[in-house]
């Protein structure tokens, strides 16, 4: 870790290095909050003496699984299921799940350590928790994924419950997953029990504006954070790397803020579009098609496909990192940077690598870290749960204009407590520290749990 760290704070951390070996991920999330806590742990000596800290970085409960499932051949393939119940101090564990081929226990528990504190953030009775499988569905058949997602819940129904514990989707798990992991989880419990998952159909107790939810939220962060600068996203240039839920609804939202969007991306190459992305198209390719990004570039003969290419090494003033873990380095930072960025918003969960955010920080730009940036998507997932309970739906503007409000809250809690802590201006100390004297506060009142 950084060599400001606080003595008692390093051990902890020498500590969670060696009771998780190998994790990297993991490793890598954690330092980012610890790094934080110096002034806190000052402040507050009872966080020490009830070992809060040592507690935080240890899941409550951690469920590995076999996932046996037959392709439309017949042929039988073995995948490994996760769910880290990670903390409960707040409210039921809540987290999206993950089905992507790299997929393993530090990145579940990486995402679960994350949720924690940007569910805190949120203002909303939600804990922390993470799940997924190694399972690819790229390719995949519409039975095939069925299959999977019965065998997946079949064993995971036995820890859920909408007072225990309540998944979503994340990378690789959208409506029609939840679909019938819901549908099977209905048969098996045989309650038909809508508090039990988030990103519903419409249909069967589905909220309006969460598949939209986490870009919108995204973009209403950075909003604020350029109004702070007396900037606005009307004529910016930006960038939003992948093509999935997160990157659709970040281009929509800022091409209504009046941005441009000139690029998106997958991981086999980079779409540039110079007069802005036409956010339809990609919601045909993607959401419906299922198809790759390259074909955008068959139905618009002025945009270009670079195959391979690197999103971050095109000009703009706004980045919306909205693909995965470590997408950008720290020499994609210093470009970024070095071309006239102002800000960089974190639709996906922890994009920046530590030398990245260093740059970001140095720099002096609005940077708005993942666990602020992205808590849209789980703040919506918490109004779905508050309208499952009271079996009533909300329109879209009704439930939009809560998330903005979650969203402008967020930034507004990690602006001023970054004042508070003697770092103005960094979102990374402000998100830290505000998302986790909630949860440091809420462990303590419970006792030694
Ligand atoms: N997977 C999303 C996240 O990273 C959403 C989780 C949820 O809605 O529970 O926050």
């Amino acid at each position: 870790m950084s060599p400001q760290i606080d003595e008692k704070l390093e051990t902890m951390y020498q500590e969670v290095l060696k009771r998780n070996p190998g994790e990297v991920e993991f490793h890598q999330a954690v330092a980012e909050v610890l790094e934080s806590l110096n002034p806190v742990i000052s402040k507050h000596p009872e966080y020490l003496e009830r070992k809060i800290i040592e507690r935080i970085c240890e899941p409550e409960r951690q469920i590995i699984f076999r996932v046996p499932w037959q392709d439309d051949n017949g042929q039988v393939h073995i995948n490994r299921g996760f769910r880290v119940e990670f903390n409960s101090a707040l409210g039921p564990y809540k987290g999206g799940l993950r089905f992507h081929p790299s997929v393993y226990l530090g990145i579940i528990k990486f995402l679960g350590f994350e949720q924690i504190f940007k569910n805190s953030l949120t203002g909303m009775p939600i804990g922390g928790g993470k799940g997924g499988s190694d399972f690819d569905p790229k390719g995949k058949s519409d039975d095939e994924i069925m299959r999977f997602c019965q065998s997946f819940m079949t064993e995971l129904y036995r820890h859920l419950g909408e007072h225990t514990d309540v998944p979503a989707g994340d990378i690789g798990v959208g409506g029609r997953e939840i679909g019938y992991m819901f549908g099977q989880y209905k048969r098996i419990t045989n309650r038909w029990e809508a508090g039990v998952l988030t990103g519903k159909g419409l249909k069967w107790g589905g909220s309006l504006v969460r598949p939209e939810a986490t870009g919108y939220g995204a973009t209403f962060f950075i909003n604020e954070a350029l109004k702070v600068r007396k900037e606005s996203f009307a004529g910016k240039t930006c960038l939003v790397s992948g093509s999935g839920n997160v990157a659709i609804y970040t281009v929509e939202k800022i091409h209504q803020l009046g941005g441009k969007c000139i690029a998106c991306s997958d991981s086999n190459g980079v779409i540039v579009h110079e007069k802005g992305l036409d956010v339809e198209l990609i919601k045909q390719l993607k959401e419906v098609e299922r198809r790759r990004i390259k074909d955008y570039a068959d139905y618009h003969k002025d945009a270009k496909y670079i195959a391979n290419g690197n999103i971050w090494d095109i000009p703009c003033q706004v980045a919306m990192p909205s693909a995965t873990q470590n997408e950008i380095n720290g020499k994609d930072a210093k470009t970024l940077v070095k071309n006239g960025c102002i800000a960089v918003g974190e639709g996906a969960n922890m994009p920046t690598t530590p030398e990245g955010i260093k740059v970001f920080l140095d720099a002096k730009i609005a940077y708005g870290p993942g666990k602020a940036a992205n808590a849209g998507g789980v703040a919506t997932s918490a109004l779905e749960m508050q309208q499952n309970a009271q079996r009533d739906s909300w329109s879209f503007d009704f439930t939009e204009k809560k998330l903005e409000g979650i969203m402008v809250g967020i930034h507004q809690l990690c602006h001023d407590t970054a004042e508070e802590y003697g770092a103005p201006g960094n979102y990374v100390v402000g998100a830290n520290i505000a998302g986790f004297i909630k949860v440091a506060d809420a462990m303590v009142a419970h006792g030694l749990v």
